[in-house]
């Protein structure tokens, strides 16, 4: 059925929402940084519901850093969050293919960047492709054979600056050829906010470049699928009930903790405007929606 329209978070209403979660959980980019610069307000309100005993988790999109990156990254803006507090789509590749029990023996094609081959090694698998492949050149001459690794059982593809023709064979024929190949996918963002000024393609349009020539559809294990999320929820032990999603995409993050049956808060700080939230085409309704942190309660 039709949800109702969100309600601005007025100071009233954040005190019950904060009194009645016991976790949140926090997309990264456009909520907590824009880019590499800090939004407004951030260290201040974590800081506050880290004191008010809060569990808190960042869950980002962005498969190009590992969880080790990520902490650095906070590290680097003043904050304090350690590695198991961050769940990027890098590591829930890793952690897909863990909770298969994908064959150790068996390796992993990346069309990707360096998080995704850095959490694979964690994980104890053994990562192909990269930015490396990144300068190969394809041969297309008559009797040219493209040389591919038989062993290689699944594609994982997330956003890759350095994409290129050979890379796509590559993860094309691994995914067409060897038996059984899983093609799997960090996100399928459309777009991004790399830069303040203008939207940069995003990994969707890497996975569709390989649903194109594969004629499948990937696994997705970011946000909004429900992989990330049971992961957490296995981990942590907290209901849906007591958690709150915080986010600035509707089709992914507000969309992600709905799914699982957690409260929800957009904030308007990233890529959704109040009149996207609320334009009648849209049907995923945040239950509260700000423009700015409370740094205090
Ligand atoms: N994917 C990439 C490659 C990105 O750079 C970003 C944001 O910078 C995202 C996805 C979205 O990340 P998040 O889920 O933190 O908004
Ligand atoms: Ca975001």
């Amino acid at each position: 059925g039709a949800k109702a329209a969100s309600q601005l978070l007025s100071p009233q209403n954040a005190r019950d929402l904060f009194d009645s979660v016991d976790a949140f959980l926090f997309d990264c980019d456009g909520v907590i940084w824009k880019g590499d610069k800090l939004i407004d307000g951030v260290p201040q309100t974590l800081e506050m519901l880290r004191s008010k005993g809060k569990k808190l988790v960042f869950v980002t999109n962005n498969s190009t850093k590992s969880r080790r990156q990520y902490s650095e990254k906070f590290r680097s803006l003043g904050i304090a969050v350690s590695e198991d507090e961050i769940f990027s789509s890098s590591f829930a590749a890793a952690m897909y293919l863990k909770a298969i029990d994908f064959p150790r023996e068996k390796k992993v094609y990346v069309i990707g960047e360096e998080g995704i081959l850095e959490e694979l090694e964690l994980a104890g698998f053994t990562g192909l492709g990269g930015p490396e492949d990144g300068k190969k050149t394809v041969q297309m001459k008559p009797n040219c054979l493209f040389e591919y690794d038989k062993s290689v059982g699944a594609v994982v593809v997330g956003l890759d600056t350095y994409i290129n023709y050979y890379k796509l064979q590559y993860g094309t024929l691994c995914i067409r050829e060897n038996p059984g190949c899983l093609f799997i996918a960090t996100n399928r963002d459309a777009v991004g906010h790399w830069t303040d000024s203008q939207e940069w393609p995003g990994a969707g349009c890497m996975v569709a470049a390989v649903c194109g020539s594969t004629e499948k559809e990937p696994i997705v294990v970011g946000k909004p699928s429900t992989f990330m999320m049971d992961f957490l929820l296995q981990k942590f032990h907290i209901s849906t009930s007591k958690m709150c999603m915080v986010g600035d995409r509707l089709d992914t993050d507000i969309l992600f903790g709905q799914n699982a049956g957690c409260r929800t808060l957009l904030v308007l700080s990233g890529v959704t405007t109040i009149s996207t939230l609320q334009d009648p085409s849209n049907h995923i309704q945040p239950d509260h929606y700000t423009s700015k942190f409370f740094k205090k309660l």
